[in-house]
């Protein structure tokens, strides 16, 4: 691509949103820009040098299965993986990488510059173009102008960037990152909810300071698990292992006694932080009964000597820092490279946002990522996948898409964000999904690869490797549907253990397969189902789908049964005074809101039963 300023969508910002968005956007052949203040720092881990987890890493198979790069990048970077709540349900199971931060923004990078129709460029944007009640293009620094029918702003933490250490403050959109302020100015000028959360960071410590045969080693899976389903294990680099150490309560005393220099205790900061990634002072004062708590120790990569230390994020003033993390054994020398800092932030009331991620108030202008109220990479990713697709389908004259609750945990991030809004940052969590044993991990590329496919997001290559497993997954179901095991086929050893003895009559193999203590692998003890090489993937797809037939099937029909009213279209200049019965409070949040579907409307908080069918009732009568 050469250098040219129109284009069909800019993307701002090259993190996590801002690469997925900017990737999907050029995969559907619009003529796409990325801008973003720094292309060193494209695909840049903020935080801790890690991919997935329970509820995250159910995002990033689905950012996968829709083509997206951050599944790859992490079977690229990955150093240590595992898989969390491995003994669990597989509703539940979740895929974890430790990465090395560097290998893991080469491989976005390298995505990002060898993706056709996607132009990179590097320009802090200052300014928005409005033409007509609609956004037209950006402005930069230099004062540059770029026309675009879309944009799409990532920025995350960088919007009127505020750091904290101790009682020292200062402006910066990550450290080492100048903040967004004309953006943040401008964008307060236009009428969208502004708020300010909060994040932090724990100080990085040189590896070659501290004594490792004091801390728990904490390996990965054997085998490694993998990310992408187009990833293979060959792929990851030199695997090590992650160590664990502990607060202790000399830790906590300190803590204690210096909570004035926290920024947030002592009043300088009064924005809320994430729930669920506290710092380590928040731990001392709301779990004040605890004598310890676990830190893992996190290595940032193979070519670097620094450790993250998962679980003492602080704002702390430095000098404390030292104190405290010197007081954990192992660390009585340790050295800190980076200190650690809390950092303050605008956002913007996702309930201001359409499903599509198009805001309402200036047509063509989309929010993704950190800017909505989120945290986490993978939330990020997720929301600029969408956006992207969004904006180049907008551009594209076709209409907006986005998955329901029922069809993915982005359909879940999506509608809880622009129904509900967020007051604290928002992370996701498996326990978010109505319908989890539908949302797994393993089946995420049968949930969305096809949709993907239609909206021009997944390549021949994808494509085809998905339909050669979808259809080795309907093969060996319908084998093991036809295959008759009699008594005495069952000459394995081990089967007929698993068995509790001799098995007392005929019954197809799927059957043996729905007992709650047989798996797939038990049942190669059988010859007629061992002579078949099958793919270790598609026979966990065949053994899930067998054991919980019976409950995906109930959770199918409840799905069906809500479906009726979920989908209802609500028009978009429905005048809710009109609607007989409703309490002012209800019509004013409706309105407020001016929710796409029923089912949307019924998730905004104070919406009752009650009141959707009043809606139910006006929308008849319309008919
Ligand atoms: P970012 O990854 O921040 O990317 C924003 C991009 O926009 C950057 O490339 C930036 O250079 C660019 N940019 C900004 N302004 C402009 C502009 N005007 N013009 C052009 N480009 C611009 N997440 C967790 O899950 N748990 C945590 O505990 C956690 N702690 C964090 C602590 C800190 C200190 C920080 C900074 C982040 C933390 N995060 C944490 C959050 C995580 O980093 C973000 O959720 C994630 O990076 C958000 O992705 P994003 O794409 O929205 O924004």
């Amino acid at each position: 691509m050469s250098n040219t300023n129109e284009f069909d969508v800019i993307i701002v910002g090259g993190g996590h949103a801002g690469t997925e968005a900017a990737l999907a956007a050029a995969r559907q052949s619009v003529r796409t820009l990325l801008l973003t203040d720094n292309i060193e720092t494209v695909g840049q881990m903020s935080c801790n040098p890690a991919i997935g987890g329970i509820g995250k890493g159910h995002l990033v198979k689905e950012i996968d299965a829709l083509g997206g790069i951050m599944a790859r990048a992490a079977d690229r970077a990955g150093i240590q993986f595992r898989t969390l709540n491995a003994r669990k349900g597989p509703a539940v199971r979740a895929t974890r990488a430790q990465a090395d931060r560097m290998l893991y923004k080469y491989a976005v990078r390298e995505a990002v510059e060898h993706q056709p129709n996607l132009a990179l460029f590097q320009q802090s944007v200052d300014d928005l173009i409005v033409t007509d009640g609609r956004v037209a293009g950006v402005v930069t620094r230099m004062g540059l102008r770029f026309a675009a029918r879309a944009v799409v702003l990532t920025v995350g933490t960088f919007l009127g960037g505020r750091i904290h250490v101790g009682t020292s403050q200062f402006g910066g959109g990550r450290a080492g990152d100048a903040p967004s302020n004309a953006l943040a100015e401008r964008l307060r000028d236009l009428p969208f909810d502004v708020g300010r959360l909060k994040t932090g960071t724990p100080p990085r410590i040189d590896g070659r300071s501290v004594d490792f045969s004091r801390l728990a080693e904490q390996p990965g899976d054997e085998p490694a698990p993998v990310f992408s389903y187009l990833g293979s294990r060959s792929e990851h680099p030199r695997q090590v292992p992650c160590h664990i150490a502990h607060t202790n309560p000399a830790t906590h005393d300190l803590i204690r006694e210096r909570l004035h220099e926290s920024a947030i205790y002592s009043g300088e900061i009064d924005s809320v932080g994430p729930r669920y990634c506290p710092s380590i002072e928040d731990k001392i004062v709301r779990f004040a009964d605890k004598a310890s708590h676990q830190i893992f120790v996190e290595p940032e990569g193979l070519n670097t000597t620094e450790l993250y230390p998962n679980g003492i994020s602080t704002s702390l003033g430095f000098d404390t820092q030292l104190a405290l993390v010197r007081s954990i054994d192992g660390f009585e020398n340790a050295h800190i490279t980076r200190p650690g800092y809390a950092i303050e932030y605008d956002y913007f009331d996702p309930r201001g946002l359409q499903a599509s991620l198009e805001t309402r108030h200036l047509p063509g202008l989309y929010f993704a990522g950190q800017i909505n109220g989120t945290t986490g990479y993978e939330e990020a990713a997720a929301q600029g996948l969408l956006a992207g697709v969004n904006a180049a389908l907008a551009v594209r004259g076709r209409e907006p898409w986005w998955p329901r609750r029922d069809q993915a945990y982005l359909g879940v991030l999506v509608d809880d964000l622009i129904t509900r809004g967020t007051l604290e940052p928002y992370r996701m969590f498996t326990s978010r999904a109505e319908h989890r044993l539908l949302l797994r991990e393993d089946n995420a590329d049968l949930r969305l690869t096809p949709t993907g496919r239609d909206l021009g997001l997944v390549d021949d290559h994808r494509w085809q490797a998905f339909e050669t497993k979808r259809e080795a997954v309907a093969r060996e179901q319908r084998r093991l549907a036809d295959l008759v095991v009699r008594p005495d086929d069952v000459t394995d050893d081990a089967l007929t253990e698993r068995l509790g003895g001799r098995l007392k009559e005929a019954c197809k193999a799927v059957e043996l397969l729905r007992r709650p203590n047989l798996g797939y692998a038990d049942l190669r003890g059988l010859p007629a189902v061992a002579e078949q090489a099958v793919d270790p993937v598609v026979a966990e797809q065949v053994e899930i789908q067998a054991k919980y037939a019976g409950y995906i099937e109930r959770q199918n029909a409840e799905i069906d049964r809500n479906r009726r009213h979920e989908d209802t279209r609500l028009p978009d200049g429905l005048d809710y005074a009109a609607v007989a019965g409703l309490s002012s409070e209800i019509r004013e949040k409706l309105a407020r809101q001016r929710p796409a579907t029923l089912g949307q409307a019924a998730r905004i908080p104070g919406v009752t039963p009650a009141a959707v069918s009043l809606l139910l009732v006006h929308l008849r009568k319309g008919e």
